[in-house]
């Protein structure tokens, strides 16, 4: 495993943090009743984050080959337009862009 980087390590890191504040924030809320919540304008989806960290790649933007299931033929398609940097091969994710979050669908609703 030493061919992961730091800057890698440290975007999973980010990544997990915001993956566990995603998760977090629904059981936070419930500690805070709906009136307190309207008042206070907090989203009850992303606890004010306003984004949701993607599961998929896990907030990363990035998904490592064999880190998830059946993306060998994406995987196989990339290193063809790639190329050379092949030894750490990780793809952008396209469930988010390679964003790692989205924005969460009920701040951008309530446009402020
Ligand atoms: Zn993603
Ligand atoms: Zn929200």
């Amino acid at each position: 495993m030493d061919n992961i980087t730091a800057s890698e390590l440290a975007g999973f890191g980010v990544g997990a943090l915001l993956l566990c504040a995603t998760i977090a924030a629904p059981k936070v809320d419930a500690f805070i009743s709906a009136s307190q919540r309207s008042s206070l304008g907090m989203c009850k989806r992303c606890g004010n984050l306003r984004m949701i960290a993607c599961s998929r790649c896990k907030g990363v933007g990035l998904i490592k080959e064999g880190g998830v299931f059946g993306l060998n033929l994406i995987d196989d398609f990339y290193e063809s337009v790639g190329g050379s940097d092949s030894k750490v091969r990780s793809i952008s994710c396209t469930n988010c862009n390679a964003r790692g979050h989205f924005s969460c669908p009920d701040c951008s609703k309530t446009s402020v």
